[in-house]
């Protein structure tokens, strides 16, 4: 299949069905490859026409501050936004990578990763660092769990990593890297991790069980507590990925919302992944890596002397390690703390049940129990892409899920100015497809 990077998330996720053969796509790829044949000017410009001109091609992005996108952005309002903005320029030179040079970013991250590892009910020997995103978390947590399982001198093939099938994408992406196998287990009839066919396929080689608190594509929580079982019956390191729901859940809970234990709290559960940049709410590049014990975390450590430049350790693959990113995760966390948490998830949680009753009256069907930030819903009588592309038409980008095919929110405070809107908006794409017009796939637009 021709794709171009850029457009990879789209192809896999909403549906290449749709954008593949959009007609835009050829002028898209055209102006693409205008624009990377552009060399670089010879003679500099003024800020000011530069910056009018981002301000243009933003103009064709989605308008994700009017409320109407799910999906890649977390809205939670124009004062969080300031924080973020402000105290990732306050810092934005400054380097992560020299903690000497910088001990206000290490302290920073220091402080940063004991709020994360105390809401994930980390025991006092707990360590973690801050990376650039979930995949960079996810990449070295199973970085160190081959390197741990090495040091224990069980590995006796090539490694392999356990998840079901509704693990994110990005332990596919580290076990390409490490030349790992990655068995991929179906889920239940509920859409969980089925943890006794996961224990079926695990051997002396598997490196890391994997569990989602919750899962990207249905937003539920895996019986983390099941998984957990079987871990230690296998004897093996047992991951969950909080990417999404690490900075959510925890206040779900003090909320009220009755979930089930699925981070450090359960025993058997040796590493975690939580993005800040999320449910964090803070700045785009920043997420935790967090492990039971120091002498997990040793074993991503990487520390390379032979080279003329002197011994060099860095806690994770990254080098530079950008000053701003760390900066803003720390001011949004204490911009909002508990309290201000607790009540941004409360309202996602208000705007899931809304939709979800909502949407529940037109007769869709929600994929499991969500009890957090994301749902993914089906109509019986509705194809659920046409749908997705007729509200891409009213202006609505969110995501789809592939089985079952189903509309899917991954929602923010934001949400709750627009949420009837998206219901309204939801019945009427309903009403055209019964009128017939179920509209031309090669139309879509998201504007
Ligand atoms: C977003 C997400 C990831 C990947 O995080 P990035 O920051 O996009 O790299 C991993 N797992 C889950 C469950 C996610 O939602």
């Amino acid at each position: 299949m021709e794709h171009s990077l850029g457009d990879l998330h789209l192809l896999g996720m909403i549906a290449d069905k749709y954008l593949a053969q959009t007609p835009s796509r050829a002028a898209r790829k055209k102006s693409r490859e205008n624009s990377m044949s552009f060399k670089m000017p010879e003679q500099g410009r003024d800020w000011e026409s530069l910056r009018n001109e981002m301000q243009t091609r933003g103009g064709n992005d989605v308008k994700w501050r009017d409320g109407k996108t799910a999906v890649y952005v977390f809205n939670a309002g124009p004062d969080v936004a300031r924080v973020q903005k402000e105290a990732y320029t306050m810092y934005m030179s400054e380097n992560g990578l020299g903690p000497m040079a910088f001990p206000s970013l290490k302290q920073m991250e220091d402080e940063v990763v004991s709020m994360g590892l105390s809401l994930l009910h980390a025991p006092e020997d707990a360590a973690g660092n801050i990376t650039s995103g979930g995949t960079d978390s996810i990449t070295m947590a199973v970085k160190t769990a081959r390197d741990y399982a090495r040091a224990q001198g069980t590995l006796k093939g090539r490694p392999n990593i356990v998840a079901p099938w509704s693990a994110h994408p990005a332990f596919d992406k580290a076990a390409k890297m490490m030349d790992m196998e990655i068995r991929r287990v179906p889920c239940g009839p509920d859409f969980l991790a089925d943890a006794a066919a996961m224990g079926a396929v695990i051997d002396d080689d598997t490196i890391m069980l994997v569990g989602s608190a919750p899962c990207f594509p249905y937003g539920l929580i895996d019986p983390i507590e099941r998984l957990g079982a079987v871990a230690e019956a296998h004897g093996t390191w047992l991951h969950v990925d909080a990417c999404v729901g690490g900075y959510f859940a925890p206040f779900a809970k003090m909320n009220g919302v009755p979930l089930h234990a699925f981070d450090f709290e359960v025993p058997a559960v040796k590493s975690i992944s939580a993005d800040l940049h999320k449910y964090g709410y803070a700045a785009k590049g920043a997420s935790t890596v967090l492990f039971r014990s120091e002498e997990l975390q040793s074993h991503m450590i990487f520390d390379c002397a032979d080279w003329p430049g002197g011994r060099m350790i860095t806690p994770t693959l990254a080098g530079t390690r950008p000053g701003g990113a760390i900066a803003a995760a720390w001011a949004v966390m204490n911009y909002l703390g508990v309290e201000g948490y607790k009540e941004k998830q409360g309202i996602v949680c208000a705007v899931r049940g809304h939709i979800e009753t909502g949407v529940k009256r037109m007769g869709f069907k929600i994929v499991g129990k969500p009890l957090l930030g994301l749902v993914a819903f089906y109509h019986p009588d509705y194809d659920a892409f046409a749908l997705w592309g007729k509200m891409a038409e009213r202006g609505w980008m969110t995501s789809v899920t592939t089985e079952p095919k189903s509309l899917h929110l991954m929602l923010s405070p934001f949400h709750a100015a627009v949420q009837d809107q998206y219901l309204a908006d939801l019945q009427a794409s309903m009403a055209e497809i019964d009128a017939g017009n179920a509209g031309d796939v090669n139309e879509v637009r998201y504007s």
